[in-house]
């Protein structure tokens, strides 16, 4: 498996890394079979977190990683924002792992201003991570973010001791949350920091199309793309469609954007073709803020029961953490959908047939009046 270096560290990690959330699944002989698997076919990284079945996943991986650890790159992560909480569960991750050092121990799901707010009202979780870094304990401080990332962006400029960035990177994300790949990867470039990429298939909404979802991924910026798996086959999978990889071109991508059944005729790609509106309304700002609230999930259109229940639980697992920021910005908005006269200028200069002035009227509802029926 190709191997890529993280940032300017000089760590080499593999392209594919393999994530310990879906390793709660399953029984401690099957995480051995896809570690096994994993290391064989030359992946390195692999990373879990404190939380992650509070604690029970880094146990899965301390048992079946024992011998192996001079073979590979290990992370863990830690939510706690306090010194000594924070400091507590250090040393119980090392306990888990069965290892005398992380080589990432990243600050986990910074995605708030208090979580921000909390990191920077120093002595906090950074300290500890600083210390451990000088003890040993760990080699690279990271951060990891969800959604919007301007919170993690301002832990990197502020502090200067950030190393390494985990971020989700997929063709449906893209377009909820731009600056991912416009803003943060080039600050973590220019800060020689290495990037790790997540969610490729955007929390299983993109399992249609598991090639094109992974390849797109792959083609970005990123140092390696964490995946999971709670099977043996589902792994293979992935490996396969990595020995296959080639990158995506410019044009590729495009086709992929035009093309991909996940956007439809629904979700914004963020092409500003639309514009100007007549009346001022900022349209694909509006629609930026509908993928803040709720990833564009709720679309109105009939979907066959399972997909529907996904897009519920995706959509809620979002909005969660972010429903106020773009309830928020809209109420800011000096011209919003009250002012559409319909007079569908817009709709005909969009080159993915969305029919906006109906776009805009769902996300009034949604973020100016709650979530009525449409
Ligand atoms: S339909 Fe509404 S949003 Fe579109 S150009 Fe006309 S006024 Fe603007
Ligand atoms: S033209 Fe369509 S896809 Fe492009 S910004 Fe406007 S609404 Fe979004």
């Amino acid at each position: 498996m190709e191997k890529r270096s993280l940032g300017t560290s000089g760590i080499e990690v593999s392209i594919l890394g393999l994530g310990g959330f879906h390793l709660l699944e399953i029984k401690t002989a099957q995480v051995a079979q896809l570690v096994d698997y994993f290391i064989d076919q030359g992946g390195n990284y692999f990373e879990t977190a404190a939380e992650y079945g509070n604690g029970e996943s880094e146990k899965k991986l301390g048992y079946t990683l024992k011998g192996k650890r001079d073979k590979i790159v290990l992370a863990s992560k830690v939510h706690k924002r306090d010194k000594e909480g924070a400091r507590h569960y250090l040393e119980r991750t090392l306990k888990n792992l069965d290892t005398d050092y992380l080589d990432i121990w990243f600050l986990h799901h910074v995605v708030t201003p208090d979580d921000l707010s909390s990191l920077l009202d120093r002595p906090s979780a950074l300290d500890v991570a600083l210390s451990a870094k000088k003890e040993g304990k760990i080699r690279l401080i990271g951060v990891s973010t969800h959604g919007r990332p301007d919170f993690a962006m301002e832990l990197i400029e502020k502090t200067g001791e950030i190393d390494v960035v985990m971020t989700h990177f997929n063709y449906f994300d893209k377009f909820n949350f731009p600056k991912i790949e416009d803003e943060l990867i080039p600050l973590a470039r220019e800060k020689g920091m290495g990037i790790v990429g997540m969610k490729a298939f955007a929390d299983g909404f993109l399992h249609r199309h598991p090639e094109d979802a992974l390849r797109y991924a792959l083609s970005l910026d990123v140092d390696t793309m964490v995946v999971g798996a709670n099977n043996i086959e589902l792994l293979k999978k992935d490996i396969g469609i990595l020995n296959n990889f080639t990158p995506m071109s410019k044009d590729e991508m495009e086709e992929l954007f035009l093309n991909a059944e996940e956007l439809g005729n629904y979700v914004c790609r963020q092409c500003d073709k639309c514009l100007p509106c007549p009346e001022g309304i900022e349209i694909p700002e509006i629609f930026k803020y509908e993928g803040w609230y709720d990833r564009q999930m709720r679309d109105y259109n009939i979907h066959p029961i399972e997909e529907h229940i996904m897009r519920e639980h995706l959509a809620f697992w979002f909005n969660g953490d972010y429903k106020d920021a773009p309830i928020e910005a809209y109420k800011e908005l000096k011209v919003n959908y009250l002012a559409c006269t319909h007079c569908n200028i817009c709709s005909s200069r969009c080159p993915y047939n969305i029919d906006i002035p109906e776009k805009l009227k769902i996300v009034h509802k949604k973020l100016a009046e709650g979530e009525l029926l449409i």
